[in-house]
């Protein structure tokens, strides 16, 4: 499968993250499994120490692999890049869904299938409904909230699953460093990474 994906340097990967893990090395292994059910396409874990992105072939064909090959390996990698930093554990609910808007986000910008930088112009309905849906979670989430376990379990649950736009912690965070690199450029997002999740 990786022989069929065009795995040359990512300018914004590489302009974003080089500066902050200088000789850090980043050893990544790639494990293709089958007969595995929906819905995850590829996922990543530690195993045995190493970063490896698990890539669920009963799901891929091969003009998937051409089409979003590239942007799934990409978010992966964002991912792993993003666990180097070592940030502090999320303590409550609404601390959880900062951090999916934040590595989520951050993945979903680099690994966006379409063009990156043209990003915050297109699909103006998707953001808002990601951004209300976002902002009434937080709310629904917060320490005065009356709502049980099962359903704040629910609500952090969709931020990050489901179809590609009603991922609305993901969707609404990408849309966040669109607009950060489209203004600061890689620096900005680097600043935005150094920082954290907004708590
Ligand atoms: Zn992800």
């Amino acid at each position: 499968m990786i022989a069929g994906i065009d795995l040359d340097r990512d300018p914004v990967l590489e302009a974003v993250f080089a500066p902050l893990l200088k000789n850090k090395p980043l050893k990544i292994n790639v494990v293709a499994l089958a007969g595995i059910p929906s819905p995850y396409d590829a996922w990543c874990s530690l195993l045995d120490g190493t970063h490896t992105i698990f890539v669920n072939l009963s799901l891929w064909d091969v003009s998937r692999i051409q089409s979003k090959g590239r942007p799934v390996i990409l978010h992966e990698i964002t991912h792993f890049l993003l666990r180097q930093l070592n940030r502090p554990e999320p303590k409550t609910p609404e601390q959880q869904l900062q951090d999916i808007v934040f590595d989520e986000g951050i993945a979903h910008y680099v690994g966006y299938p379409g063009n990156r930088l043209s990003l915050g112009h297109d699909r103006i309905s998707e953001r808002q409904k990601a951004e209300q849906e976002l902002s009434r979670a937080l709310r629904a989430l917060s320490t005065r909230s009356k709502l049980s376990q099962a359903e704040k379990a629910a609500l952090l649950r969709r931020a990050n699953t489901g179809p590609y736009w009603e991922k609305y912690g993901a969707i609404a965070g990408m849309f966040l460093v669109s607009d950060i690199y489209n203004k600061d450029g890689p620096d900005g997002v680097r600043r935005y990474i150094v920082k954290g999740p907004s708590r």
